[in-house]
């Protein structure tokens, strides 16, 4: 299971406030460079360093990156917290003094867990089991990598769970559950604000009732006005619990909810009904060892320490894969100018696995492989559930990429030939997971150019992975845009008005493609603006007309293209936004499948 990674230091006391970590520090006698560790209150999988220095406590955050390394603000990367801390061990680089000393925990004191640790495992397995259902090994498998990851998504939805959500009620049914029953100071609720996505927290004082807006940054992150920013609403609770952060008091017991701990945020379960998907034999792709050793079959892989070739993204690095160690299929599984892409079989130590490998002509020119070195770079940098992984390079008799395997193939061909079993909450359901793979690009500051319907590739029917990282970008810090030198062989009808015109690419020029991208999956693969030449597409958008709403398209998914299609970035929603729409849509159709497994679709289709 997921484990905290600094869970064996002996000097790590988990989810611990300032004053505590002083308390402990006090007792173990203030000597110079003693410290301790503690898990981060405010950010995910972040931790603080608390030291002693000339009988001063110092505290420093550590934040963990994107790309899953760990550092002190301005100090050096590192790829977990037991090297960090072994780092400054030798070499103050900037800290008060080198840590000397660990203050370790005596054998009474437990690390302390967090509101989340408790619901964490609970909640990924409910996850895993509703959003992508639990047949086939290749789910099972393909999740153990993803745990980290689901894990942040998850803790940003932990609100629902706690007794204090409320969800949507009025402000003056908010008042009358904390006027009943007793009136003490700092009894407290969260309820969700008009605004979606908007929240507002009402507390009890001196027998009158406070409300506040909770603020959220633009980077997502949830705050008072003036105080502290947090990841999550749940760590900002925790934190006014400790702190009053400008509120007339600090908070106190829950307001409980009646629903709490109810509330369906994820789709609900579904059995497998006679309309559901079966991953073909060959679909059951990961072997291992461990995983043969699991009793039971409601056991998740994340119970289980099992096979696992790419759980640390810094495993990966250039020509890490040997020839030998790679199995190379006749069986094409789709070709291009660079090449094919072949199905083949990596061998590990521990385990085998199916993969795609992209093969370059034998005869390739310097130039291709150039590219594919460039693509492979790209992909080297990504690792979300939603991105098909890369697991490394293989330079034999030509240039390989070897990929994780999405064996039910591209999206529109899947759904071009499953019209008729295929319903439109799966696509909702598939659609979904490209925004927050799109969302994961956007947030890693990544364009990917090449959004289609024929570039998101599924591991089965519930579960889709965006791939083709050909033309894809690394935008620099301050860069908002790419800008391409000169015009390619590029799918214009997948581009953005500021594409063609300027050449310019953005994330938001990647949300136009997103936008054709749902056009073809609701169309069941239909190709867009089929009958046009590129010269009357572009007068078609500039004057203003869009691609038609596809028969099946619930009209709230229509009007999300809409939006995507806006013709100026500057209006157009980001990832961000367009996640939150998918999302709350899945849901709400997601919610009403009954337990037999016929979905009944939350407004009739048109
Ligand atoms: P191109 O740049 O030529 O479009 P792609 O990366 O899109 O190359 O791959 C071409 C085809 O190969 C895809 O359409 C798909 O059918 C197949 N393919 C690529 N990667 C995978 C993968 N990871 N799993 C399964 N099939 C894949
Ligand atoms: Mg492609």
């Amino acid at each position: 299971m997921s484990t905290d990674p600094a869970a064996n230091l002996p000097f790590f006391y988990g989810s611990i406030s300032r004053y505590d970590a002083e308390q402990y520090l006090k007792l173990a006698g203030m000597a110079d460079g003693l410290f301790l560790l503690r898990q981060c209150l405010r950010s995910l999988g972040g931790y603080v360093l608390s030291v002693v220095c000339d009988l001063e406590f110092h505290h420093y955050s550590i934040e963990k990156q994107l790309n899953d390394t760990y550092c002190i603000a301005g100090g050096k990367p590192h790829c977990g917290p037991a090297e960090l801390c072994e780092f400054y061990s030798k070499d103050p680089d900037g800290l008060v003094c080198a840590l000397k000393k660990p203050c370790l925990r005596s054998s009474d004191t437990a690390i302390k867990s967090c509101v989340f640790d408790s619901l964490k495992e609970n909640m990924l397995k409910e996850y895993v089991k509703q959003t992508w259902g639990l047949e086939g090994d290749t789910m099972k498998q393909a999740i153990i990598s993803q745990a980290p990851q689901l894990e942040k998504l998850i803790a940003t939805t932990a609100h629902e769970k706690m007794l204090w959500y409320h969800g949507k009620i009025p402000r003056q049914e908010s008042e009358r559950l904390l006027y009943s029953g007793t009136q003490t100071d700092g009894k407290f609720l969260i309820r969700d604000r008009e605004e979606p996505g908007t929240f507002a927290l009402s507390v009890m004082y001196g027998k009158s009732v406070y409300h506040y807006q909770i603020l959220q940054g633009k980077s997502g992150k949830y705050s008072m006005p003036e105080g502290t920013k947090f990841d999550t609403l749940w760590q900002l609770v925790e934190y006014l619990k400790i702190k009053p952060d400008g509120l007339v008091t600090s908070l106190g017991d829950a307001c409980v909810s009646r629903a709490a701990g109810k509330i369906p945020s994820l789709p609900a379960t579904r059995r497998t009904g006679p309309n559901s998907y079966t991953p073909p034999p060959h679909a059951a792709n990961v072997t291992s060892k461990a995983a043969s050793d699991v009793p039971a079959d409601n056991v998740l892989p994340m119970d289980c320490t099992g096979f696992n070739p790419y759980h640390d993204p810094s495993d990966i690095k250039k020509f890490n894969i040997r020839r030998d160690q790679l199995l190379v299929d006749e069986v094409e599984l789709g070709s291009g100018n660079f090449g094919c892409v072949k199905k083949g079989v990596l061998k590990a130590d521990n385990g085998q696995m199916d993969v795609a490998i992209k093969v370059l002509k034998n005869d390739n020119e310097n130039l291709v492989k150039a590219e594919m070195m460039r693509e492979a770079e790209i992909m080297h940098q990504l690792s979300n559930p939603f991105i098909v992984r890369m697991l490394g390079l293989c330079n034999a008799e030509s240039l390989m990429l070897v990929m994780e395997m999405a064996s039910a193939g591209p999206l529109n061909k899947f759904l071009s030939s499953r019209k008729d079993t295929v319903t439109v909450e799966i696509i909702v359901n598939l659609m979904h997971q490209v925004s927050m793979g799109m969302k994961y690009l956007e947030e890693k500051n990544f364009v990917h150019r090449d959004l289609a319907a024929r570039n998101v590739l599924l591991v089965n029917e519930k579960f889709a992975k965006i791939s083709d990282f050909g033309l894809s970008k690394a935008l620099g810090a301050d860069d908002n845009y790419y800008k391409s030198r000169s015009a390619g062989p590029w799918p214009l009808k997948w581009y953005a008005p500021e594409s063609i015109n300027y050449r310019k690419f953005s994330s938001k020029s990647d949300v136009w493609s997103y936008g054709v991208t749902m056009w073809e999956a609701f169309s069941y693969g239909g190709k867009p603006y089929k009958k046009m030449k590129q010269v009357e597409v572009n007068s078609f958008i500039k004057s203003g007309q869009r691609l038609a709403c596809p028969a099946k398209c619930p009209e709230r998914m229509y009007a999300v293209m809409q939006e995507c299609w806006t013709y100026k970035h500057e209006d157009r929603p980001d990832f961000k936004k367009v996640e939150e729409s998918m999302r709350s849509y899945h849901y709400s159709i997601s919610n009403k499948v009954n337990p037999e497994g016929s979905a009944t679709a939350a407004e009739p289709n048109k």
